[in-house]
């Protein structure tokens, strides 16, 4: 690859080469199996603990659940109706914690709940909840609920359907860009000395009799295999927790559920708020504003594929769609109107009982020796459950292996991008300043810092050589062509789809999923990764096909 030189802050396939060459020479007190949101925040938590931490991901990070979901930092409003009380305050106190620690990412909206005539909690229950709601969120920060009369929820939006509409509430919650909070956790833990490889994957465990002490992996970029010694080593895998199990010959934990989103035309379901509804099988569901799109969610279906086969099928979307069709007016939704879809499995632990009724909590489990796993949770409480499941292997492992107790920081500690106070005003001000000085569209540089939070400047850095890097790589959009050069440089972008799926949302957001601006992209992250004509010409035909398989349940009608 080629050796372009870069400003500092490197984390890209020569930090990679650097890290796997560590995995030759050291024994690390925790190797760590997955790079979604669980094994992001454990690697973060325990390199800022002082301990050694290898981190190895099968695809790129965040490609599992942790770019599949609602994308919501929630309290959970729903789970108070299964009582599950002491999950739904500690999601609300996190909520609280990742609005300090990565105020650029995560943002309070509103939320506009109606009642209809026939709903499954009627309006007294709903305002019993809220209230409850805002005493375990105890917080200021994002606003209280609010009642609505039904002019006032037709005044906010006027395109619910009118039939049957009893009143309904405003409340707020937050919003994030689930692949990038992962992605910015990933790159704090190896800031902190973390050594993290995506594209690696853990194909055996590595034994001492009982005792599990290490991984034996395979680079799925060049097809070379490794060992790595770990003390301890911990499966955060998600929907794939069980293959991770049975290789230590240990029980199943999951039940995992599918759940899909689709993305519509803003201009096809116009809404100023996100909008909680009832769906067909009286499920509370989301549409949810963003930008020029407005995406819809979620199922919630059994699953037993494989996690690496999940999509989206005609069922599900003729689901989706009949659920906004019934709840507003005017709708009349088809699957042709569907921009794209994106399917993710939920990581559930094993529970009897209807889908939607499996606890959202998480379970921690040492078994065999060794072998610590983490199933469950939510993005939302990501962080605790880190702190969590390193108290516990402290407390079993500590003294064996000699390690101090250091106290869990990662609460304090903002993300990188997000260390500042007030963010609003930094972002109006800067916004500003880049559109006056850099000449930058607003949309454009609203997006730039909205996206990188104080980083915005490290981007702009690599356009300095080359000004026609600040135009955006899709004519009228907001992502620009430097951005492209910089996830290759700095964010361990290693392919095309890295860069359209999880470091940009083109892939899901743009209407032609970035396609037109393929080629170019792949031109500008070629000139740090050194592709040659046919290595860009391959990565824009994989992401074709990505594209396609995305889109499949149009074809299989
Ligand atoms: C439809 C849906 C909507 C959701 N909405 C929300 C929401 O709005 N808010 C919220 O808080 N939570 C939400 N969640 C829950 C949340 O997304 C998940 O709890 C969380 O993303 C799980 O993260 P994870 O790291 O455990 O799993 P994943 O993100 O799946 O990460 C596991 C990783 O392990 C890797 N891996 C697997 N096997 C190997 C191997 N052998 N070697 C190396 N790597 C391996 C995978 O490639 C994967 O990247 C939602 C979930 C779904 C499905």
């Amino acid at each position: 690859m080629s050796s372009r030189a870069t400003p500092t802050g490197e984390f890209s396939y020569r930090t990679r080469a650097s890290y796997l060459d560590r995995f030759q020479q050291q024994t690390f007190d925790l190797v760590i199996i997955g790079g979604g949101i669980t094994g992001a925040g454990i690697a973060r938590d325990a390199a800022m603990r002082g301990l050694s931490v290898a981190l190895l991901e099968k695809s790129d990070f965040a490609a599992g659940t942790s770019s599949k979901s609602s994308k919501m930092i929630h309290g959970g409003l729903r789970y108070l109706k299964s009582r599950q009380i002491r999950l739904v305050r500690e999601s609300l106190r996190e909520r609280e914690v990742l609005l300090k620690i990565a105020p650029h990412l995560v943002h309070p909206f509103p939320y506009i709940l109606p009642v209809y005539k026939g709903n499954p909690d009627g309006r007294l229950r709903l305002k019993v909840g809220l209230v409850a709601y805002d005493l375990l969120a105890g917080s200021r920060r994002v606003g209280r609920h609010k009642m609505l009369s039904t002019n006032e929820l037709l005044q906010a939006e006027p395109t619910l359907r009118r039939d049957g509409l009893q009143a309904g509430f405003r409340y707020f919650d937050c919003l994030v860009d689930d692949a990038r909070l992962t992605l910015i956790t990933i790159r704090s833990a190896a800031q902190h000395g973390a050594a993290i490889v995506s594209y690696a994957e853990v194909t055996d465990l590595e034994r001492d009799q009982e005792r599990v002490t290490g991984v034996r992996f395979r680079d799925r970029l060049d097809g070379r295999t490794g060992t790595i010694g770990g003390r301890v080593v911990v499966n955060a895998t998600g929907p794939w927790t069980d293959e991770v199990r049975a290789k230590g010959g240990v029980a199943h934990m999951l039940r995992p559920t599918k759940g899909i989103h689709l993305t519509l035309p803003r201009s096809s379901l116009p809404l100023s708020a996100i909008v909680a509804f009832f769906g067909l099988d009286h499920r509370l569901m989301f549409a949810v504003p963003l930008g020029d799109c407005t995406y819809v969610g979620t199922t919630d279906t059994d699953y037993t594929a494989s996690p690496d086969q999940a999509r989206a099928d005609a069922a599900d979307v003729d689901y989706l769609l009949g659920s906004v069709n019934a709840t507003f007016e005017g709708a009349h939704l088809s699957p042709s109107d569907v921009i794209s879809t994106w399917t993710g499995v939920r990581p559930l632990v094993f529970e009897e009982g209807s889908p939607s009724d499996v606890s959202r909590d998480y379970k921690i489990r040492i078994d065999p020796p060794g072998l610590a796993t983490i199933v469950g949770g939510k993005l939302t409480t990501y962080r605790a459950m880190a702190e969590d499941l390193l108290g516990r292997v402290l407390a079993q492992d500590g003294e064996r292996f000699g390690w101090s107790a250091t106290p869990c920081r990662t609460a304090e500690s903002p993300l990188p991008g997000g260390d500042l106070d007030e963010f609003e005003r930094f972002a109006e001000a800067t916004t500003s300043a880049l559109e006056e000085e850099w000449g930058l569209p607003r949309p454009a540089a609203e997006r730039l810092v909205r996206t990188y939070g104080t980083e915005y400047a490290k981007v702009l850095e690599y356009a300095l050589p080359d000004r026609q890097l600040l135009q955006p790589l899709v004519t009228g959009g907001s992502v620009l062509g430097v951005e492209a050069i910089y996830t290759a440089a700095e964010e361990m972008a290693l392919t095309l789809e890295d860069f359209m799926a999880r470091r940009t949302d083109l892939m899901l957001f743009d209407y032609d999923h970035g396609l037109s601006a393929a080629s170019e992209a792949a031109r500008l992250m070629g000139t740090v990764l050194g592709w040659d004509s046919q290595q860009r010409q391959q990565q824009v035909e994989r992401y074709r096909e990505a594209v396609a398989a995305m889109t499949e349940f149009r074809r299989r009608r």
